[in-house]
């Protein structure tokens, strides 16, 4: 791989939140390059970091959090130099994100085609009413709505219509980088399935890459090329998405898996991973999965692992792989 197979580059980014009772390490140290073109899922629970990494790439961390430390590398670009004028610029037209309910992300009393027309307007000002209108009716027939539709306000639409603007609004610029957080959460199955399957021919006709922020690894199975794993605020594992279900490293990537309800098997046989996540305030010292490991060791509570390759395309932070090489490959 090239560094030019590289969309998106972050390095060691550190995110806090400061609280009454502390600060809150909500992103640690964390690492992660995103391809060119492909599907990358990010999961973990609740909590974990996965949303606020999201909204970091987009420099959109709201006080009281911030961004400590890090760099993000957008092309060739490091986001945290750029002024905000310049960030404003490239959120919306190269970076897009579609957030998990739509109804809170469209303004109530813009009609549609004010949402398309107003995005395109602000990042390409020459293009008049009717090409900017024009546009907007390619995009949304492109996605299923009938045109007939883009003077509705949002609350006259379905769920999954309104989540179909929102991938307008991140196609209307041809953005190259979708951010999607938990943009199904708020759907049906049905319409989900066919959100899905709209996202996937979107990948191939705008040439996107896409982001998947999700706890739902079903999806991310559906639709991904690699899966990172992220468990309070560090990466876990980042693995093309056959090696992750076929041979995770992580035990707690290897927990996540077995607690994927599988019809094939009772209620009672379900894997629940035992403990629940830390306190990000006072997180645990070394490896911050070590109260809840199956095979934690003396070295897991002192020192963090480092994140590194474990296997070819397959990175992990576990001292399995690095102290204690003999003992990688024994499954939870
Ligand atoms: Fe478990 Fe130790 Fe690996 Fe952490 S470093 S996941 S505690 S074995």
């Amino acid at each position: 791989m090239t560094t030019n197979d590289i969309l998106y580059s972050v390095r060691e980014l550190v995110v806090e939140y400061h609280t009454r009772v502390g600060d809150l390490n909500a992103v640690d140290h964390v690492s992660l390059d995103i391809k060119r073109g492909e599907v990358l899922g990010l999961v973990g629970e609740s909590g974990c970091g996965k949303s606020t990494l999201g909204k970091a790439l987009m420099r959109m961390i709201q006080d009281p959090g911030r961004i400590v430390s890090g760099e993000l590398w957008f092309n060739d670009v490091e986001l945290l130099s750029l002024s905000n004028e310049k960030m404003r610029q490239l959120r919306g037209s190269r970076i897009s994100m579609i957030f998990q309910d739509p109804m809170t992300s469209l303004n109530p009393v813009q009609r549609v085609v004010d949402h398309i027309t107003e995005t395109i307007q602000v990042h390409e000002p020459k293009t008049s009413d009717k090409a900017a209108r024009a546009r907007a009716a390619e995009l949304v027939d492109r996605l299923g709505i009938n045109r007939n539709r883009l003077d509705d306000y949002p609350h006259q639409l379905s769920g999954g219509m309104r989540q179909r603007v929102m991938i307008s609004l991140a196609l209307a610029l041809r953005a190259d980088l979708v951010i999607a957080d938990e943009a199904t959460t708020s759907l049906d199955v049905i319409v989900e399935a066919q959100f899905l399957d709209l996202l996937k021919e979107l990948r191939e006709e705008f040439d996107l890459t896409i982001l998947l922020i999700t706890h739902n690894i079903g999806l991310v199975a559906e639709l991904a090329d690699r899966v990172a794993v992220m468990y309070a605020g560090r990466m876990a594992e980042v693995a093309e998405i056959r090696q992750l279900f076929s041979d995770a490293k992580h035990p707690y990537a290897q927990g996540l898996l077995k607690a994927v309800p599988n019809i094939r098997l009772d209620d009672d046989e379900l894997y629940k991973m035992p403990g629940s996540p830390p306190n990000l305030i006072t997180a645990p010292t070394g490896c911050r999965f070590h109260p809840r490991c199956p095979q934690v060791m003396e070295i897991c509570a002192q020192q963090a692992p480092k994140f590194q390759e474990v296997s070819p395309g397959q990175l992990a932070s576990c001292w399995l792989y690095q102290e204690h090489p003999e003992k990688a490959g024994q499954a939870a």
